[in-house]
């Protein structure tokens, strides 16, 4: 019985012994899916191209071995996401969001939940492949990226009572681990919250809602594009969990600045308040 054919996304590719080739592919119907390529590096016939990053295919999967590896019969290129590979801003967003993926994305799992995740994964790098990456459009795919995982922040609501958590205009409070904005009456002492500009809020909001294809169109200031980014990195870290080894590359292509000061705070701490220490600590 032949196995079924099914569109998939390479999202890693490793050389294994003397001819195979071993894939992380993100499926539409299963989600990540770890396959092995026998004979990939000798046969072009039945594996189009070199099995590689980015390369979005048409497969054919036998998953039906109890116990073992899936194994990659064949796979037609559909297409390579070339423009990629020839800039390297473009090259570090992508290989940032391939990793958070492969390190995220579930293995099974709700098919509405699956497909929507393959979708995202090919708008994205979709995008990135006809638009300029700055620091704007990465910070908000990497915010898209996170919703279509399953991590959303909560950017509207207090996350402790639900209540709309921010005024108009105001200073707002987002609290890292809890996942989103917490409002003045529910704060406790040592939450150590970020506080942000309400409009940094609205427009982190914004970009959740747009289409993909048109999310280059949302432009932040520098200043909420700062305290946007300190806000992704730091939800992203705590609750990712590990340091995905592709972020060093990416800050280095596509570097943002760091929040400047603003109400006369000085400007190495502008935006993050510590937690108050306990009663009786003396500073050192
Ligand atoms: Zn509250």
């Amino acid at each position: 019985m032949k196995s079924t054919p099914t569109p998939a996304l390479v999202l890693r590719a490793v050389d294994f012994g003397e001819s195979d080739r071993i894939l992380h592919l993100l499926l539409p119907d299963a989600g990540r899916v770890t396959a092995i390529a026998k004979g990939a590096r000798r046969s072009r016939r039945r594996f189009s191209g070199a099995l590689d990053l980015f390369q979005y295919l048409k497969v054919q999967i036998d998953r039906r071995r109890r116990g073992a590896m899936a194994r990659l019969d064949q796979a037609v290129l559909l297409h390579n996401f070339g423009a990629l590979r020839v800039d390297p801003s473009r090259f570090a967003l992508g290989c940032y969001l391939l990793e958070l993926l492969d390190r995220l994305a579930p293995e099974g799992g709700a098919r509405a939940d699956t497909r929507r995740l393959f979708g995202f994964a090919l708008a994205s790098l979709e995008l990135i492949s006809e638009r300029p990456v700055d620091g704007c459009l990465r910070t908000l795919l990497e915010l898209r990226a996170l919703d279509a995982l399953g991590l959303r922040p909560e950017f509207s609501r207090c996350v402790r009572c639900g209540r709309p958590a921010v005024a108009a205009g105001a200073a707002a409070l987002f609290h890292v681990a809890d996942g989103g904005t917490v409002c003045a009456s529910c704060t406790r002492e040592g939450d150590g919250c970020l506080r942000v500009h309400a409009g940094t809020l609205r427009a982190l909001e914004q970009g959740m809602r747009f289409d993909l294809s048109q999310l280059h169109r949302l432009v932040l200031p520098q200043e909420l594009l700062s305290e946007a980014r300190l806000l992704i990195g730091r939800f992203e870290r705590f609750h990712v969990g590990v340091e995905l080894r592709s972020r060093r590359f990416l800050e280095q292509r596509v570097p943002i600045a760091p929040p400047a000061a603003h109400r006369g705070a000085p400007r190495e701490k502008p935006i993050y308040s510590p937690p108050p220490r306990p009663p009786g600590q003396e500073s050192r």
